[in-house]
C-alpha cells in the first residue's frame, strides 16, 4: 500500500491516461447538462413521421396553443401505429402509444429548444425548435 503511494508521489505526472479520459467525460457531461438546462423555451413542436403511404411528413405545431391529437405513423416492421400527442402549457408529450416498448411515453415532457422525444418502433421524432436551434432531425 505504502509502496503504491510512493510510486504515485514520485511520478512526474500522477495521472494516467484513463484518469484523464474519465475527467474529460465528466467535464463534457457537466457542460452538456448546464447547456441543456439553460436552453431557451421553444415555440414550435416539429413532428417528423412516415404516413400511410410511407411518405416522410414534417408537421409543425405551436407549443403555446393547447392541443391533443392522434398521429398515425407507419413502420416497416410494426405496421401502422397510433400515438396520442398532447401539447399543453408550452410543453408536449406522448400520452399514449401503441408501440411495444413505451419509451416515447416514458420520455416525459419536452418544452426547451433541442429537446426530443423519439419513438423508434414507429419512426416518429418530436422536437422542440426555436431561436438558437442548431440540431437536425435524422430518421
Ligand atoms: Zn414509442
Amino acid at each position: 500500500m505504502n509502496n503504491k503511494i510512493e510510486c504515485i508521489r514520485k511520478a512526474k505526472f500522477p495521472f494516467k491516461l484513463w484518469d484523464l479520459s474519465v475527467y474529460a467525460a465528466l467535464i463534457v457531461a457537466v457542460v452538456f447538462l448546464i447547456v441543456s438546462l439553460r436552453s431557451p423555451k421553444g415555440g414550435t413542436l416539429e413532428i417528423a413521421y412516415y404516413d400511410k403511404q410511407n411518405m416522410r411528413q414534417v408537421r409543425e405545431y405551436d407549443l403555446n396553443k393547447d392541443a391533443e391529437f392522434d398521429l398515425f405513423a407507419l413502420s416497416d416492421i410494426y405496421g401502422e401505429g397510433r400515438l396520442t400527442v398532447v401539447v399543453r402549457g408550452g410543453e408536449a408529450w406522448v400520452e399514449e402509444s401503441g408501440c411495444h416498448n413505451q419509451i416515447c411515453v416514458r420520455m416525459g415532457r419536452i418544452g426547451r429548444v433541442g429537446q426530443q422525444i423519439v419513438c423508434s418502433p414507429y419512426r416518429v421524432v418530436l422536437r422542440v425548435t426555436g431561436a438558437g436551434d442548431i440540431s437536425e432531425v435524422i430518421i
